[in-house]
């Protein structure tokens, strides 16, 4: 397990004694992280790294997750779309599903903590269930740049009885509801095998475990297979950049228990590029390989449609790699255009090849944003800053 004076040589020992400084009045407070996924996504991604880090500074922090049917997890993943703004039939089955499991939560996990924080929609009914002792939290992740109204409006029914929320960025603050609310950006561990530096032949290895070759530039998409990271308009914009440079697609993607419709989205990819050498499609869960095709790519890809921060675009940005990111979410927080990567519109899949084109036809340019792109996420996107930020928030709560 990783201690915060692991990363006294990457963030500087100023930072990490402010941190204990700062977490000082927090000493064994009971702090309940919920969502509804230990693996898969962002949000698990953050709380494997955070909690740990929580507790090293003396809260007693736990992290639990509702339990759900395939059922529940429809209706969730449904309602994530609608926030992100599609239509759904929002009918009164799918409210029940839902708060009949968030009901039933409260049968077999009892919450005598000292603060609660809520992640996303799943959970996020509980409050109005539980006996309320203790200040509550909702961190939502989700792109709420435009909700679909009638589903906003439902769990604002919920959300008005929290504490405070917070959210990824400034963006999605919404001011209809009159909540204490706080930014806080999602962050990368640097000491994972995620993110931390490899060997070469670590990496050749893996190469050729996944049959991975490397006689041809790789341009890469590690996400989810999701409608909204629209992998199969990356293939599209591929098609557009393979007319200029020769180059090989790589496509990655781990299956997450809360999102039922990955698999559906998996196989109509593959559909489309049936019979093709130059696409590569790995379903796969594993951190290192991520780690290694964000370092072996001569771009990295993140053409989501929406996206509440896009921890993918830090990781490959903390790797140096340049990367093409689409102008939503919480992405251009993370990239400067023309300065620590390109910033597109998704829609636009020439403007989209046309920045990857440059990136491939100049490889100096490539390692200029890339340089860029490592110093943006050491100043601003580590676990640290976000670990400091949540000890801001939780003694602003305790209050
Ligand atoms: N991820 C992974 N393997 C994959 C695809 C994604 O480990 O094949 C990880 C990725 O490295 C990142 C997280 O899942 O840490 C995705 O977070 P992000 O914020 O980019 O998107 P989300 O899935 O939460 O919408």
């Amino acid at each position: 397990m990783k201690h915060l004076e692991d990363y006294r040589n990457i963030v500087g020992d100023k930072m990490i004694s402010q941190i204990f400084k700062q977490s000082r009045g927090l000493y064994g407070k009971k702090v309940l992280h919920l969502n509804s996924s230990y693996q898969g996504g962002g949000v698990a991604e953050v709380l494997n790294r955070l909690v740990p880090l929580m507790s090293d500074l003396g809260l007693e922090a736990e992290w639990r997750i509702i339990h759900g049917t395939h059922d529940f997890f429809n209706v969730t993943k449904k309602f994530h779309n609608a926030l992100q703004g599609a239509d759904i039939n929002f009918s009164a089955h799918k409210r029940s599903v839902y708060t009949r499991t968030n009901r039933r939560f409260l049968s077999y996990s009892d919450i005598d903590h000292d603060i609660v924080i809520v992640h996303d929609p799943q959970p996020l009914p509980l409050i109005r269930y539980v006996k309320k002792r203790q200040p509550w939290i909702w961190r939502c992740h989700v792109d709420l740049s435009e909700p679909n109204p009638e589903v906003w409006d439902y769990l604002k029914g919920f959300i008005i009885r929290y504490d405070k929320t917070v959210f990824s960025t400034e963006d999605f603050v919404t001011g209809d509801i009159s909540l204490d609310s706080e930014i806080i950006h999602p962050a990368i561990d640097p000491l994972t095998v995620k993110n931390k530096e490899i060997g070469d032949s670590t990496r050749d290895k893996y190469l050729e475990k996944y049959g991975i070759p490397t006689d041809k530039p790789i341009i890469s998409q590690i996400s989810r297979f999701d409608k909204w990271k629209d992998p199969e308009g990356v293939v599209d914009v591929f098609d557009i950049v393979k007319e200029e440079v020769d180059s090989r697609l790589v496509l990655l993607g781990a299956p997450a228990i809360d999102d039922p419709e990955g698999p559906k989205t998996y196989e109509r990819l593959m559909e489309k590029v049936k019979d093709r050498d130059d696409v590569i499609i790995i379903n796969k869960e594993s951190d290192i390989l991520v780690n290694v095709l964000q370092r072996v790519s001569s771009v990295v890809m993140q053409k989501s449609l929406r996206e509440g921060f896009g921890l993918t675009v830090t990781e490959a940005l903390w790797k140096g790699a340049p990367v093409v990111g689409s102008n939503v979410g919480g992405i251009p927080l993370q990239i400067v255009d023309e300065e620590t990567g390109f910033l597109v519109d998704p829609e636009d899949h020439e403007e989209v090849a046309d920045r990857i084109i440059r990136i491939l036809e100049d490889p100096e340019l490539g390692a200029k944003l890339g340089g860029s792109a490592h110093n943006q996420v050491k100043e601003h996107f580590l676990i640290i800053h976000q670990l400091m930020s949540w000890i801001k928030a939780l003694k602003g709560v305790l209050q």
